[in-house]
């Protein structure tokens, strides 16, 4: 029996949205010099590394990009600025985490 396969599409998919979307912009409160330094101190204390449980991944010079991840979401009534409320993930588990926290706000 011929086995079958998938083949590359011929043609490219037409892009027919009338308008784009804006370009996206920084929060201007994580622009803020105390918004560094509370990133900073949060990386800093987590040693640079991801502390999603079971993952480690070693952010800093040449290893994976970290993100100072607000714990209690900002939207969520969490405080900004409260080292407390700061943890260091890897851009994988933020994106989780980010996208747990939307899907209970939203009450799925
Ligand atoms: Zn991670």
């Amino acid at each position: 029996m011929a086995r079958l396969t998938t083949l590359a599409p011929r043609l490219c998919a037409l892009d027919t949205r009338t308008s784009r979307p804006p370009p996206k912009q920084a929060d201007p409160e994580l622009l803020t010099a105390e918004h560094k330094a509370w990133r900073l101190e949060v990386l800093k204390r987590a040693h640079w590394r991801c502390q999603w449980p079971g993952c480690g991944a070693q952010g800093g010079r040449g290893g994976v990009r970290l993100y100072a991840d607000h714990i209690v979401e900002r939207r969520d009534g969490g405080a900004a600025l409260d080292p407390a409320n700061g943890q260091a993930l890897c851009s994988r588990h933020h994106s989780l985490k980010t996208a747990r926290a939307r899907a209970e706000r939203m009450g799925l």
